[in-house]
């Protein structure tokens, strides 16, 4: 690769390279959002979501004082909330410590929480246009077929390497030949399949193209196979009233609201002797379907029943509340998305 072909991918980019609603005015709060939004999460799913944000919560300063469950329903359905809470955090942060405004050097940037080597690099290069690669998925792939990079891209090692390959090429604003990488790996240079070489502005210089094994790159190892948790749901609801729970406030979904479930797969005798267990007077159960939901490293695999009751439980610590509530007010996270739906449609 030289600079020829650095600058045949900018025209690239210029030419064919995606209208995104946080490039219109990149700046560094803009960027911060799109970026953490776009962790684990597909550009298509995140661009109502960063729009409605915005709409929400315009500046830094509107997020810092923002209360927990608004900036949690905002989040809800793009799943890995932990993201928001740091989100938020940073966003006190850099309100008490840095006057407003977010760093434009990396030794601070890395002091905000959520913010990590990509995310500083990405705000640093696109934002403020300073001398960073940001590598990210697409950059690793583009990289790996272009070198025939031989060793698991999954690894420190890769990303330095593919770090230093790229940067004598970043010019003068570093921003837009990262996204014109990040376009190119999502468009042309794909992950799945056969990517579209024809159209590649590096097909003259990639090695694997020369040598026809472009699916042979990136070399990933396998991934340990994800632990199962089964578990059963109830959907307990007592005359237009429906019963949540709040999750912990450390650990996975801290803080969110839950339907009322527990760690084991019970079936329907199982499940009425532990409702009844709980205190909980049974008028009518029936059965729900199964379905899952699939973390990072953790299934759920679970059970559902919808539980009317008879009467109210005699506690008074429990959460009942509206499904307008359900729907406007609490963040149930995706995983119980399921239940959600057959309670609201
Ligand atoms: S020529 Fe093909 S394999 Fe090589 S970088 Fe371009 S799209 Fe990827």
């Amino acid at each position: 690769m030289n600079k020829q072909n650095a600058n045949h991918l900018i025209e690239w980019f210029h030419n064919f390279g995606r209208d995104l609603p946080w490039r219109n005015n990149p700046t560094p709060y803009h960027v911060w959002l799109s970026e953490i939004m776009l962790q684990q999460t597909r550009v298509e799913a995140v661009k109502a979501y960063y729009t409605r944000f915005l709409d929400t919560l315009p500046d830094i300063a509107d997020l810092a004082k923002c209360d927990e469950d608004v900036y949690l329903k905002l989040w809800q359905g793009l799943g890995y909330y932990s993201r928001v809470r740091n989100l938020h955090k940073g966003a006190v942060k850099v309100m008490d410590e840095y006057g407003g405004v977010i760093p434009d050097n990396q030794e601070d940037l890395l002091k905000i929480p959520g913010i990590g080597q990509y995310t500083s690099k990405a705000i640093l290069s696109i934002a403020y246009q300073k001398p960073y690669v940001a590598v990210d998925g697409n950059l690793l792939r583009v990289f790996a077929r272009l070198t025939c990079y031989d060793k698991d891209i999954k690894t420190e090692e890769a990303k330095n390497a593919c770090n230093d390959f790229f940067y004598p090429f970043l010019g003068l604003r570093p921003g837009d030949f990262n996204q014109a990488l990040m376009d190119l790996g999502e468009l042309v240079c794909l992950p799945n399949g056969q990517p579209k070489c024809e159209r590649c502005p590096f097909n003259n210089c990639c090695k694997a193209y020369k040598k026809d094994k472009m699916t042979s790159y990136p070399i990933i190892t396998k991934k340990q196979k994800k632990k199962t948790i089964e578990k059963t749901v109830f959907v307990i609801h007592y005359q237009n009233q429906y019963l949540i729970d709040k999750r912990a406030d450390t650990g996975l979904l801290a803080s969110l609201y839950e339907f009322t479930n527990i760690d084991q797969k019970l079936d329907e005798d199982e499940a009425k002797a532990w409702l009844i267990q709980n205190g909980f007077a049974i008028q009518k159960i029936e059965n729900l379907h199964e379905c899952k939901h699939v973390f990072t490293h953790l299934i759920w695999q679970m059970h559902g029943y919808d539980v009317e009751l008879k009467q109210l439980p005699n506690k008074n610590d429990l959460l009942w509340v509206s499904k307008e509530d359900l729907e406007n007010k609490y963040s149930i996270p995706s995983a119980f998305s399921y239940f959600l739906k057959y309670l609201l449609f």
